[in-house]
């Protein structure tokens, strides 16, 4: 295939794309989608295909919202654009940072925004230090995460992210981070029982800080359910226990909810499924929907009051911070999530039939294990099952299985050896029928391919 429509070809010509090696793309052309309409997307040949990801995991309520575009629209015409710097605000900012704090767990109370999740990270990351400094302690500056986390492309997200490939470009990295290991059980656990090894792993932040002084430590940072380290979805043993860590060295905790908050997980939050107390939480994607670009982070009453009674400027923020227009749109999210209860349907009806379609599949011979939560999941890919042997390096089957589901009009995104399933919250029983259907003959076709 080489590119073909005029798409393509101005494509090729001039788009430089994200995670991508844009040299091999052009050669053949991008996929060019044309239009949605609930889970569906379809190409510019005409191909319906089911979107298993809710495009990049934010697409929560699905395609052709018309109530958001009529939101947009009104916003655009009263007031299109104005800053939130300078002592000004406007009410969809003002509304929306109202609405968060209601839906976010315990006293996130206080919500700065950003367009981003990648900014939201960097937000953090600064305020995280700032509200040390603030108290006296600069030398608190050191931010500890995982391995295999994602935390954004930005400078200050890939470094405090945990994935090689990022590091190895556009080095050196921020300074003043700390890893350790990742809570992947299957991949990683040994002959430990999966509540030992969540407890072994929570322990390793216990050692990090010790080896590098409790009271050099501004915050600990991790996702609820890792996602595009492949859906890592850690032993029930793990976040209470790192909660424990937390408060026992006075260090922050920080949920990045990018992924999980808005309903995912079968709450609001991935801290509330977990039972994590986070002092400040990251959110993006299902804030919107994915309608259009908006993030924030909320902020628990210990750090914002820290910032509120101090007597300088916090020297940061974006043109766009809580722009109004997105603002309207996420606000009108919120309202509908709320009026349509998807979190409750998601966690009593939708997320129960997807984990049971999901256990469905765990007999097929290419499936060794399946991390599942709520509505969003990652499927392992071995070559043998049995004696939990990968395949070897120069089989791309994630690639290969990605392939397949394009072709076969099915959307699953591939995480090295991991199919990552994280559809919209508002997919119906027979939508994900059709879904697993698909993913079945594309799994087949998979390993006919390798036989
Ligand atoms: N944090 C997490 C957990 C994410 O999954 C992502 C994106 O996938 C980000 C941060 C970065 O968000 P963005 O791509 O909006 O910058």
């Amino acid at each position: 295939m080489s590119p073909q429509s005029a798409i393509q070809h101005e494509d090729a010509l001039h788009h430089l794309h994200p995670f991508t090696n844009s040299g091999r793309l052009n050669k053949k052309g991008a996929r060019v989608i044309t239009r949605a309409e609930g889970v569906y997307i379809w190409d510019e040949g005409g191909q319906k295909i089911i979107d298993g990801m809710a495009g990049l995991w934010c697409v929560n309520l699905g395609y052709g919202r018309t109530e958001l575009a009529d939101v947009a629209n009104e916003q655009m015409r009263v007031l299109p654009y104005y800053n939130t710097f300078f002592q000004t605000t406007h009410g969809p900012a003002a509304a929306l940072a109202k609405a968060i704090a209601e839906v976010t767990p315990g006293d996130l109370n206080h919500i700065f925004f950003a367009n981003s999740g990648s900014e939201a990270i960097d937000t953090i990351m600064r305020l995280a230090r700032h509200y040390w400094a603030i108290k006296g302690k600069p030398y608190r500056n050191i931010l500890i995460a995982r391995e295999n986390a994602y935390h954004g492309s930005t400078l200050a997200g890939a470094s405090l992210g945990g994935m090689g490939g990022m590091h190895k470009q556009g080095a050196p990295l921020v300074p003043g981070i700390e890893r350790i290991r990742q809570p992947y059980w299957y991949g990683e656990g040994g002959d430990m029982s999966e509540d030992e090894f969540g407890l072994a792993c929570a322990r390793a932040l216990e050692e990090k800080i010790l080896q590098v002084g409790p009271d050099n430590v501004a915050a600990f940072i991790g996702e609820p359910i890792q996602g595009a380290g492949g859906v890592i979805v850690p032993p029930e043993t793990y976040w209470p226990e790192i909660q424990r860590i937390c408060r026992k060295y006075d260090i922050l905790l920080v949920a990045d909810e990018v992924i999980c908050g808005f309903g995912r997980t079968g709450n609001w939050f991935g801290s509330q499924t977990y039972g994590i107390e986070p002092d400040m939480i990251s959110m993006a994607k299902g804030l919107s929907s994915g309608y259009l670009p908006i993030a924030a982070v909320a902020v628990g009453d210990r750090v914002a009051n820290a910032l509120i009674d101090h007597d300088e400027d916090f020297n940061h923020g974006f043109t766009y911070s809580g722009h109004p227009v997105a603002a309207a749109v996420a606000l009108k999210t919120i309202e509908i999530m709320q009026q349509e209860n998807i979190v409750e349907r998601v966690r009593d009806v939708i997320a129960p039939y997807f984990q049971q379609k999901l256990a469905e599949l765990a007999d097929h011979p290419l499936v060794g294990h399946i991390d599942k939560k709520g509505l969003v999941a990652g499927m392992a890919l071995m070559m043998d099952k049995a004696t939990k042997t990968p395949f070897p390096a120069d089989i791309d089957i994630g690639m290969i299985c990605r392939d397949h589901c394009f072709e076969n009009g099915l959307i699953m995104r591939a995480t090295g050896s991991r199919m990552i399933l994280s559809p919209p919250l508002v997919i119906t029983e027979a939508e994900l029928d059709e879904l697993f259907l698909k993913a079945r003959h594309c799994l087949d076709l998979t390993l006919k391919t390798v036989q």
